[in-house]
């Protein structure tokens, strides 16, 4: 491959928010392959993740993927389990200090991490490193000197800490160690690139690229990758949010979980989790808004495309048909209410009228929570028009056939 076409790859999927940015990373990143090229050296990549629950999900492996592409062109790949970086937990995306973990609960959610990681990566070519190596041997000293590379002012401009120091909540000070943490290992590790979601923008580029150079590197090129919504559609999916679809589940709850999905999440599924070209990606955009493709379908391909990566073609076949049969084909309880639909009626307006709820205000929390279907499609609006006959469900049980 060539390395204009090679740059191209491994830009795919980036995300900076700043062309300029990205601009000097893909420039970089362009002549530190060449050079490696000419030298014969591979260059070496690394992608921290903190085992703060022992789970791995969907959204760790678009990093992980971004590794393997590297992997694939011949380069280095360090995979680091953050276990010293895990007792504090990464401020980045979050708007509250978090719980400190202790070193055992750390070590015990670990203990799959790797092997969790080699179903994308390697195994044979991943070096793995755990971040209490290094960062326990520092002394107050070295933080010392570590931190005089920073101003309070660069860390109150964050917009997580900005944030809540506006609102009058508090910022405390270790929280402002993680991304020095972070640059040491960059400085240890001696990384040419790091990869990591937009959440990390802070951490490699700011924090880590000036670490980097104080400390007398080559700072690393951040690839800094879009970020995959979880199972409500919006936010980023995360362990700690529990929206998450983990790694080790089976191929039919990963099809269903990915079913769950409100479909305005589609497009980043599809560019973030599929193995799609992107001519495939807008082939499908296009049929879903020309009617040629229900949406529902589509997220079927969707869903079966992401659990036969991870499974297999036949796992996943299997798991589309156990799911069309429970949800389409009504496979489900034999002996099912009816309810007639009248001309007018919301979403919540069919709740309540076929007694699948008590009240409005909990027809409106299930939906808020998406534990309300349509053959299988989650109802993201409550107040929006009911979409027409179909089984509708609450929750894993209440069943209502919905007749025009
Ligand atoms: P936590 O909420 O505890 O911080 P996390 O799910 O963010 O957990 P990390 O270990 O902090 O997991 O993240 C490891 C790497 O995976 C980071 O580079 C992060 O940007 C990336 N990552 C995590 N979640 C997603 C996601 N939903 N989409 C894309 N990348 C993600
Ligand atoms: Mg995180």
């Amino acid at each position: 491959m060539k390395i204009e076409e090679q740059v191209a790859t491994l830009m795919q999927g980036t995300e900076y928010g700043d062309e300029t940015l990205k601009q000097a990373m893909e420039d970089e990143l362009l002549e530190r392959l060449a050079k490696a090229e000419k030298v014969g050296r591979p260059l070496r990549v690394y992608a921290g993740f903190d085992p703060r629950t022992s789970d791995l999900h969907i959204g760790h492996t678009i990093p992980m993927n971004k590794l393997r592409q590297f992997q694939d062109m011949g380069h280095e790949v360090v995979f680091m389990i953050g276990t010293y970086t895990s007792l504090i937990g990464d401020p980045s995306d979050k708007d509250k200090l978090r719980p400190q973990l202790s070193a055992d609960e750390v070590a015990e959610n670990a203990k799959t991490y790797a092997e969790q990681a080699f179903r994308i990566l390697d195994k044979t070519k991943t070096e793995v490193r755990y971040n209490s190596e290094w960062l326990s041997e520092l002394s107050f000293g070295d933080l010392i000197h570590l931190a005089s590379n920073f101003t309070v002012q660069q860390f109150m401009r964050r917009e997580n800490f900005r944030k809540r120091w506006d609102e009058g909540d508090p910022v405390y000070l270790h929280e402002t160690f993680y991304s020095i943490m972070q640059g040491y290992d960059a400085h240890i590790l001696k990384a040419d690139v790091q990869v990591g979601g937009t959440d990390q923008l802070f951490n490699i580029v700011t924090a880590g690229r000036k670490l980097m150079s104080a400390l007398g590197d080559r700072p690393n090129i951040g690839v800094i990758l879009g970020l995959l919504p979880g199972t409500d559609g919006e936010v980023k999916m995360s362990k700690s949010l529990g929206n998450h679809i983990p790694l080790n589940t089976d191929a039919s709850d990963m099809f269903g979980k990915v079913m769950s999905v409100p479909d305005k999440a589609m497009g980043k599924y599809m560019r973030l989790a599929t193995r799609w070209t992107s001519s495939e990606i807008a082939k499908r955009e296009a049929d879903v808004e020309s009617g040629a493709l229900h949406p529902r379908d589509a997220k079927m391909q969707i869903a079966e495309e992401i659990t036969a990566f991870y499974y297999d073609a036949q796992a996943a076949e299997d798991a589309r048909e156990a799911f069309v049969r429970v949800f389409q084909q009504g496979d489900m309880p034999e002996e099912m209410p009816s309810y007639s639909l009248n001309a007018g009626q919301s979403v919540l307006d069919v709740l309540v009228g076929a007694k699948l709820v008590k009240s409005k205000s909990e027809a409106r929390r299930l939906v808020e929570q998406n534990g309300v279907r349509l053959d299988g499609e989650t109802l993201e609006d409550a107040n929006a028009a009911f979409p027409g006959p179909g089984v509708l469900q609450v929750g894993k049980r209440r069943f209502v056939r919905v007749e025009a």
